[in-house]
């Protein structure tokens, strides 16, 4: 249950990019313009932390109690891995972020440019035009290092190849129980969109679209929200112990399927593709939406639980739990909370718990999780 073809790692992906020409802009979580960069050359590459990294060198200038993904971001700058990158954005998501913002610009000072990016807490016309302001002003300092200058027909191209792959993003995520994919080769394809370029994305998103459908999967069916499925073997042992994760709401993957955007304007609908993405605590979203929405697909995909799989530190995710595991309890939906450190390898205790979770999913009559 592999893609036919292998998908390319984030470094080959890097290296081809560059031996074609192109700049690389190392993105931090968790929303951002990537057609904006495109336009400009560079390739987005996000970096998730990355997992299993030394963490020492950034924890000489982070709190202890900063979450992993910063934590290992620095340490990984640090110890060189972002060597080859040209340029780093740093998205304002959550307090850890612009601090780390703050200290690349302030104390570190890599070699590469650092340009933070702020993201309005809210969706009124007066959030979406500050956003397509920090897009123009992003544009601004692209084009002093690159001496490029997109215009507005190159903006909407790069508009409309970043819409396209994100509808068939969106498609793997609508079909993915009758895919013919397990849940870690499905993890592994829609994380490409992470680094793969947008039309070499949307190409194998497309061949797998395009195959024969398989039988449903089977498992006790699971929504997995949180942040980042990391280690990515968590996906086989829930399949392993009988969960299928049927829905997705993780801030890597389900909160980034953007709708196409409706402006003329390129900066603006830049900004309103974010906007109108689904809920999310980075972006200030109410509990009360982000509990309908969540509801909203569990009736959907037939989910019977959901599993938050956070990153410990998490602030944002943290808020809002209390009052969505509530109010996920009254729709009839159990929830269990599971926080993980990203340099931790996958645990006896995580194992345990997710498989206690199952057992307490799968007694419950179907009737309960449809009330
Ligand atoms: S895991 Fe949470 S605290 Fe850490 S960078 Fe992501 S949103 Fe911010």
């Amino acid at each position: 249950m592999e893609p036919a073809s292998p998908i390319p790692s984030r470094t080959q992906t890097l290296r081809a990019w560059k031996e074609q020409g192109g700049g690389i802009a190392a993105v931090l979580p968790i929303h951002y313009p990537r057609a904006l960069l495109r336009a400009f050359g560079l390739l987005p590459v996000e970096v998730w932390g990355p997992p299993r990294v030394d963490p020492a060198p950034g924890a000489a200038h982070l709190q202890p109690y900063v979450c992993s993904i910063v934590g290992n971001a620095l340490s990984f700058l640090l110890s060189g891995g972002l060597d080859g990158t040209d340029v780093i954005i740093v998205p304002h998501a959550c307090d850890s972020l612009q601090g780390l913002g703050s200290l690349l610009l302030d104390f570190v000072r890599p070699r590469q440019p650092v340009f933070p990016l702020y993201l309005p807490r809210g969706r009124r016309e007066s959030d979406l035009q500050f956003l397509a302001d920090e897009c123009r002003a992003l544009y601004e300092k692209l084009a002093a290092i690159t001496g490029r200058a997109p215009s507005e027909v190159e903006l909407m191209k790069s508009i409309r190849r970043e819409e396209e792959a994100d509808g068939l993003l969106a498609e793997l995520h609508r079909r993915r129980r009758v895919l013919p994919l397990s849940d870690l080769a499905f993890y592994r394809l829609v994380r490409a969109r992470e680094y793969l370029p947008a039309e070499e994305f949307a190409a194998r998103a497309r061949a797998v679209l395009d195959g024969p459908p398989a039988d449903p999967r089977p498992g006790v069916p699971l929504l997995l929200s949180g942040i980042v499925p990391e280690p990515m073997a968590l996906l086989d042992a829930v399949a392993e112990m009988g969960g299928a994760v049927v829905a997705d709401d993780l801030a890597c993957s389900g909160r980034r399927l953007y709708p196409p955007g409706t402006s003329t304007d390129p900066f603006r609908r830049m900004a309103e593709r974010i906007l109108n993405g689904p809920p999310d605590p980075t972006r200030g979203s109410p509990i009360a939406e982000r509990l309908r929405h969540l509801v909203g697909m569990a009736r959907e995909s037939g989910a019977r639980g959901v599993v938050f799989y956070d990153v410990k530190f998490c602030e944002p995710e943290l808020f809002d739990l209390p009052l969505l595991r509530r109010g996920l309890q009254e729709a009839g939906l159990p929830s269990v909370h599971i926080e993980v450190d990203l340099n931790d390898p996958l645990s006896g205790q995580t194992l345990t718990r997710i498989e206690a979770f199952l057992e307490m999913v799968a007694g419950q009559p179907a009737e309960e999780a449809r009330r």
